[in-house]
């Protein structure tokens, strides 16, 4: 039997130097504290609570450039995206302060021969929350930020790809007085999170990450229906271009939707479904743009549109996924080729997959856009819904009738049109159906996996007569003697 692992590095996927180092944290140690703290802080008033994670937010906002520093190294992120990913951990303060007064409010409602029935919110205690790599702060603060209003206490596992962007993040909220016993943070991989997710003091467990893992939880949770359970995973997303006008402008998107994060966002267009016939101007004019991407290292000046994927393992598994489509009679346009032997930099690939017989339905976590030609626009539906994902999917081009056509007949959680398949809204509620999630949507609607609803009928005094039913005491069969 191998040795447990006990300290976790990580390294800058861009130059490969090593960023951080830390031990391997104990999820029965880390529970218990949470344990320990979560009644206290669910007794705070929910102003005190708002005001700790405001506070959060001014810490954030006076460390954004070394967080964004911090970001951009270990995920290899372009700075500049990087600090939107700070913008984004800022924002969502205000926003699920707003969304859990709208998703989970107070509310007084008449019952019954006059009593007063209250609707209140309870926290469901200690929340484990465990993170993906691809958007380290954000995401995971995306859970964590309402779990914590709504009063619950936080043993958050960042991925082990991120872990110091994790351990940061945690900083941020103590150095804000979230007390240190409310969120605690636990490094290590996917043993680490097994252990976590199958501990006994957990309440519930917020993911997000891939359709594998989430799965995997899944059936774990199936014990344990009394555990709250929300999952936040991948996609296979299509980006249909139907009768675009403006051919650059369908380009951009495409180029967008593929490849903004080296690919590595949840929502990226894996599969870019067009009109054949209709379609090589578009493919010319999106190679024209790939071919003038700015692929470099995060800090680089000129700034890069994109930088590496997160490591070679990744960049490996990209590579190999992509000679085995082209083994099974893709047309390469673009390879997905190493720019730099050593380092995960992967140049943006372009595959026609139209004469590709059983298309693998698998999520390719980077720079790759598939490309399938169809003969008629229900060709096209039929193509964007042969997944058994559905996160995201966007129509370019066409009229409102045919968006109609598209928003009322293709299976996702995201829908758009004449827009990217990424960057969604944060003030919106934000999932998939399939194995893009279990119908517990992020984002705006987080509040609603953070607390459960309470129905209580209440009186100041205690009036009750039992008006049928009842035999009549004076009733001669009733009167003794
Ligand atoms: P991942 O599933 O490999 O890891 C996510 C987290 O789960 C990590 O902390 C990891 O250590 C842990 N983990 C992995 N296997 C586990 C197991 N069996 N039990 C318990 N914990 C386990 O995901 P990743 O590679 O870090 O992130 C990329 C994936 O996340 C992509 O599939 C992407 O689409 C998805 N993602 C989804 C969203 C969304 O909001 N829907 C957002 C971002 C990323």
């Amino acid at each position: 039997m191998s040795a447990p692992v006990t300290s976790l590095t990580s390294t800058e996927p861009a130059t490969g130097e090593l960023l951080w180092t830390g031990a391997v944290g104990d999820p029965d140690s880390e529970v218990g504290a949470a344990r320990g703290a979560w009644a206290s802080w669910a007794s705070r008033s929910l102003a005190f609570r708002v005001e700790t994670l405001r506070r959060f937010a001014n810490a954030a906002r006076q460390k954004a450039e070394p967080f964004a520093d911090l970001i951009a190294r270990e995920t290899g992120k372009p700075l500049w995206e990087a600090r939107t990913e700070v913008e984004a951990v800022i924002n969502k303060v205000d926003i699920s302060v707003a969304a859990y007064a709208e998703r989970t409010p107070q509310r007084r409602l008449e019952g019954a021969m006059g009593t007063r029935v209250a609707v209140r919110h309870k926290p469901h205690g200690v929340l484990a929350v465990l993170g993906p790599y691809n958007f380290p702060a954000h995401l995971p603060n995306g859970h964590i930020v309402p779990a914590l209003i709504a009063g619950n206490a936080i043993v958050f596992k960042p991925s082990e790809k991120t872990p110091a962007v994790g351990a940061y993040l945690v900083g941020l909220y103590h150095e804000a007085g979230v007390p240190e016993g409310a969120v605690r943070c636990v490094q290590g991989g996917p043993e680490v999170g097994k252990a976590l997710a199958s501990h006994s003091g957990i309440d519930g467990l917020l993911f997000t990450g891939s359709a594998r893992a989430g799965l995997a939880l899944s059936r774990q949770f199936a014990e344990t229906p009394t555990k709250i359970l929300a999952l936040e995973m991948g996609g296979n997303n299509p980006l249909v271009v139907w009768d675009a006008p403006d051919t650059y402008a369908a380009a951009t998107i495409a180029v967008q939707s593929a490849f903004l994060s080296a690919g590595q966002r949840c929502t990226a267009a894996r599969r870019l479904i067009v009109r054949e016939g209709q379609h090589q101007e578009l493919i010319d004019t999106i190679v024209r743009i790939i071919d003038r991407l700015i692929i470099d290292h995060p800090h680089a000046n000129p700034a890069p549109f994109m930088g590496p994927v997160i490591d070679n393992v990744a960049a490996d598994q990209l590579q190999d996924a992509f000679l085995e489509l082209m083994g099974r009679g893709g047309r390469a346009i673009r390879r997905l080729d190493r720019k730099d032997g050593d380092k995960p930099f992967l140049t943006p690939a372009l595959i026609d997959v139209t004469e590709v017989a059983k298309r693998p339905d698998a999520e390719l976590f980077g720079p790759a856009l598939q490309i399938i030609r169809v003969p008629d626009f229900d060709a096209a539906i039929v193509e964007a819904n042969a997944t058994r994902y559905g996160l995201a999917a966007s129509l370019v081009g066409g009229s409102p009738e045919l968006y109609d056509r598209f928003w009322a007949n293709v299976r996702a959680g995201v829908i758009n049109w004449n827009g990217p398949t990424n960057g969604a809204p944060s003030k919106a509620p934000f999932g998939g159906i399939g194995l893009s999630g279990n119908h517990r949507p992020s984002a705006y609607y987080a509040a609603d996996y953070c607390a459960y609803p309470v129905t209580s009928s209440e009186a100041e005094s205690a009036r009750a007569n039992i008006g049928v039913g009842l035999a009549d005491p004076n009733a001669p069969e009733n009167l003794e003697g």
